[in-house]
Parts: structure tokens; sequence; C-alpha cells
């Protein structure tokens, strides 16, 4: 075979290749587009050429996960060489999350009867309000618009060291492909998600498409900000890669506090916020923060300090494995107090009593008295000796005026 027929044929394959969804051929789409106009809709554009008029068209749209697409009538309208097809995707309900990947494509109906299926493509939903500059290390992929590269390298140092961190603290396999998105102001951040009643939150993890996004503000508390909250995200998203959809039956109290267990920069106010909640009565049972935490702010950060806590104490007492093993234990679908009695041969209640006694100094009073007590022992003993010598000297002394009476 001659060269160039062979080139020929190479060719022919390609092109053939390349267009594997047109039925009929008699149709086509070109410049495919979506705009977005964020937490509001999707723009869906795109050319079709054909000989044939058109009868109607419709678009399927897949978000990645999505077992089935949604189908949604276009728009077509007529122009002198080809027609127009739109479609707008209100997306102000929040159902299609901020920074996740959508598939799509058309399916037009032809006057002549035959149906025409386009070709397949991919968008992913960003927060296009900034101009994100990129910087791709190892796994991590990081996404921000304020800072120079400088500051860029320093975040993906934290995500590195954070690893590192999760996993001296967990046997967990290293972090696989990960974007990280950095807002500088938390409003911005908070108005890129899809439950912005949260207000105080800073950080949030969407582990089924490996997205972390967090605030950090400049500063001088930037790098402390960063070092807590990277950390954090990156354990949330560690333990989805090892336990899957079974992460769900964590009780929540476990989520945040190995989360907390892996800021390179525990929160500073965890201690005080305890510290209060014990001596004003307080503290939140540990069995309440099994399925959530309260929504209002200043008892939720409770119910992280005690989280946070409560699981570091776990990692003292039982070590690595024996919170792996309670881990496990849970995502096997154990309850939350089973989990804990089964994991680890103690009931929650008394691990919780033991906790507080250990980490918040509670029965200080009674722990006094316990140091005390040979002391008073003694001190009863000197005391009572005296009482008892009287009391048998009155009593001597009834019986005597007794036997005289009766005499
Ligand atoms: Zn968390």
């Amino acid at each position: 075979m001659k060269p160039r027929n062979l080139v020929l044929i190479v060719f022919l394959l390609a092109a053939s290749l390349a267009l594997p969804l047109q039925a009929g051929a008699q149709a086509r789409i070109e410049d495919a587009s979506v705009e977005a106009v964020f937490g509001e809709q999707l723009l869906f554009r795109a050319r079709l050429f054909t000989d044939s008029p058109v009868e109607s068209a419709v678009i399927h749209l897949q978000p990645a996960g999505a077992a089935q697409p949604q189908v949604e009538a276009v728009t077509v309208n007529a122009q002198e060489t080809y027609y127009n097809l739109l479609y707008i995707l209100d997306i102000s309900n929040h159902e299609l999350p901020p920074f996740s990947t959508l598939s799509y494509w058309y399916e037009v109906r032809l006057e002549n009867g035959e149906t025409f299926t386009g070709p397949v493509s991919t968008y992913r939903y960003e927060d296009n309000r900034f101009s994100w500059r990129e910087l791709e290390r190892g796994p991590f992929k990081l996404r921000w618009y304020a800072g120079d590269l400088e500051y860029a390298r320093s975040v993906l140092d934290i995500a590195r060291r954070g690893e590192e961190h999760i996993q001296e603290l967990l046997q967990v396999n290293p972090v696989q492909n990960v974007m990280i998105y950095v807002y500088d102001t938390a409003a911005d951040m908070q108005s890129s998600l899809a439950r912005p009643e949260e207000e105080w939150i800073a950080a949030h993890t969407d582990p089924g498409l490996g997205v972390i996004v967090l605030a950090a503000p400049a500063g001088p508390e930037q790098t402390l900000r960063l070092e807590q909250r990277l950390p954090h995200e990156m354990m949330h998203l560690m333990l989805f890669q090892a336990v899957g959809q079974a992460i769900t039956n964590l009780p929540i109290w476990l989520q945040e506090g190995v989360a907390s267990a892996a800021e390179l920069y525990p929160n500073p106010d965890y201690q005080i916020l305890l510290e209060n909640a014990r001596s004003s009565d307080g503290l939140m049972p540990i069995a309440s923060l099994c399925q959530a935490f309260p929504p209002e702010s200043a008892p939720a950060l409770l119910a992280y300090a005690e989280s946070a806590s409560f699981t570091r104490y776990l990692f003292d007492r039982f070590g690595s494995q024996g919170v792996q093993g309670l881990i496990s234990a849970y995502a096997r679908g154990e309850e939350c107090e089973q989990g804990v009695q089964k994991a680890l041969g103690i009931s929650l209640a008394q691990l919780e009593r033991e906790w507080r006694k250990d980490q918040l100094n509670e029965n200080l009073a009674l722990a006094a008295l316990e140091k005390l007590l040979p002391w008073l022992v003694l001190l009863a003993a000197v005391l009572a000796a005296p009482a008892v010598l009287i009391a048998s000297r009155l009593r001597g002394r009834r019986r005597s005026l007794a036997g005289s009476a009766n005499s």
C-alpha cells in the first residue's frame, strides 16, 4: 500500500470516529457553549446546521453522579443558514451544587421524521464572579484570586503538611484529585455555597466532587486560618475517600472531631468555650451530637469544641488504632452508642464522664475530697475519742442516779 493511501485511510477513519453520535449525518451542531450567571442561571447555546426543517429540539442535562438526565425543551430559532438553539436553566434554587460538573447533549427531531443526537459536552459550574488563577502540585489543584504566586505556593505547602499529619493520625490512602478554592473573604465564600443561610461557616467540602472551598482573608492571621481550615477540610475529604458513602453513618461528633484533630493550628477558642460551658453547666451530651449539630452559631461552636476535645481524648487514650476501629465500626453500620461500646469496650455515657473528668477537671471538689480523705478519717478519729469518753462517763453517771432513785 502506498503511504499516501495509508494517510487517506487514517484520515477517513479519524473523521468517522469524530462523529460517533451523529445519526444520519443530515445535521450537525456547532459552537455549543454555556454561559453562567453564578447562582442564577445557565444559558446553553448552540448552532444547528441541517438541510431538513426542524420540528423540535430537547437538551439532556446530567450532573455528575446523577442516574438519569433531565430532559428539557429547547427554543429553536431559524436563521438564514442554520438554527439557533437556546435553553436557560434556572439554578437559583441551588439544586445544582457549585463546582459540580454537568454533561449535556442536544437531541433534534426533523420534519422528515429523523432524529439527530449531538455530541456529549461537559461543563464545570464554577464561581465565575472572580478571576481565578490556578496552580497545580501533585493531587492538589489550587484556585485563588487574591495574593501572589508565593502565597499560592504556601497554601499548597499547608495542603501537603496537612496530608502528612492526617496520615499520622489515621491509616488512610494519600488524597486523590482535589480542587481547592481559596476565597479572600468569608462573605465571598458563603455566597458561593448552596446553603448560604449558614453565615458563620468559613470552609466547606463537597467530598463527592473532590472540592474544598474556604475563606482565608489577608492579614496577620491568614496562615493560621489556612493551617486550621485546610487540613480540617482535607480530613473530611480523605475520610470520604476511605469509607465512601458509609461516611453518613459516622456520628457528626466523630466526623468533626477527627477533622479538628487534623488541624495544624487548633482553634484556641475551643478550650475557653468548654470551660465556660462546664462552669455554667451548659455542656451538651455527646449523644446529642450524633446526628447533627445545632444550626445557630454559638451552640454549634460549642458542639465543635466538645467534639474536638472528646476525639482528642480518644486518640490519647485508645491511640490511632482505637479511633480507626471506631470509624470502622460505624462504617459497618453500628449505631452511635453501640459503636463506642463495641469498638472501645465502654459505654458512651461512661466514656463521656471520664473525658469530662480528665479533660475538663470536672468533679474537682470530689477529687479534692478524695485527696483529703485519709486526713479527714484521722481528724474524725481524734475528735471522736474524747466524745466517746464523755459519753461513757455521762452514761455511768445516769446509771448511778437511776440506781439511787430505785433503791
Ligand atoms: Zn468540619
